[in-house]
């Protein structure tokens, strides 16, 4: 068995930009070494013995196992959608999110996390490790049948199924020690207002681990879509519409975020921010799968 990743592991040396200037140099610094990563991932098919399943360890499971995505594209593996563990399902965005609060949190740890999804594997794999995790949703009432439904199989009968709209938090001031949120900032118009309220409910030196759609090569964010003032939405781009598995329309993007996000954190309350570029491809996590990692 490897050594604990929280102690030990490549976290450690996943390297954090602070800005954009930070990555470009570090870009023109290691120019070989990140277009071989970049490579890697995108011949990665090429690279297996059985179609569609890649050898390696999952750090999570603490096992070996299989990372499974779909072959036979034509195209380059989704090396953040898919690169499944087949034991415990999770994709690579999941995993590696997963791997950084483990970094900083010992399962069974005193850590109030909280999470902005409840219906999800990455739930259930938390909330058998920390049961006081807290995880909602933000539905309308035709849809909360349908979610507790889905929560219960999901998770367990004694799941109570939480709203929360991350603009207007329920929690008091200084509630938290972790928030965790992927891919769901993107969904929220006022997200400035979102990341105030991930500042007001954390402690001061909580931890706040992002996901989002991130151009690296940008400096600014990509507004989309933006609410009039009567509630209805204007379109600046091609509607862009993420997969949501319980609903089949699936949910507008509003953003793609640049570089700048960073500043909008710290403007909102966070001490420090930065972007953090995970590498493990032992573990499956190849390179593009950015975590927003700050601290209050
Ligand atoms: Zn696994």
């Amino acid at each position: 068995m490897r050594p604990d990743a929280a102690t030990e592991g490549p976290i450690a040396h996943w390297p954090r930009f602070a800005n954009q200037t930070e990555y470009q140099t570090a870009l023109a610094a290691s120019e070989q070494m990140y277009a071989a990563r970049w490579q890697w991932g995108q011949l990665l098919e090429a690279t297996c013995d059985t179609p569609g399943r890649y050898r390696g360890y999952c750090g999570l499971c603490r096992q070996e196992t299989e990372f499974v995505f779909t072959a036979g594209t034509g195209g380059p593996v989704n090396l953040r959608e898919e690169m499944s563990c087949s034991r415990c399902q999770l994709n690579a965005r999941i995993r590696v999110v997963l791997h950084l609060l483990q970094a900083f949190s010992l399962p069974g740890g005193p850590e109030r996390i909280y999470l902005t999804e409840q219906t999800t594997r990455l739930y259930k794999f938390v909330r058998e490790r920390w049961p006081e995790v807290i995880g909602s949703e933000f539905f309308d009432d035709s849809m909360q049948q349908r979610l507790t439904r889905y929560l219960k199989h999901l998770v367990s009968e004694r799941e109570l199924l939480r709203h929360e709209d991350v603009t207007a938090l329920s929690f008091d001031g200084e509630a938290l020690d972790v928030i965790i949120s992927c891919d769901v900032l993107e969904h929220v118009p006022d997200y400035r207002q979102a990341l105030a309220e991930f500042a007001r409910v954390l402690r001061p030196g909580g931890r706040l681990l992002l996901t989002v759609p991130f151009m690296d090569q940008s400096a600014d964010t990509t507004v989309r879509a933006r609410l009039r003032d009567d509630g209805s939405i204007e379109h600046l781009e091609e509607p862009e519409y993420h997969g949501d598995p319980l609903d089949p329309k699936g949910v507008l993007a509003f953003y793609n975020f640049g570089w700048d996000l960073l500043d909008e954190v710290r403007r909102a309350g966070f001490r420090e921010a930065c972007w953090c570029l995970p590498w493990a491809p032992a573990d499956g996590l190849f390179l593009g799968l950015w975590v927003l990692d700050a601290r209050r």
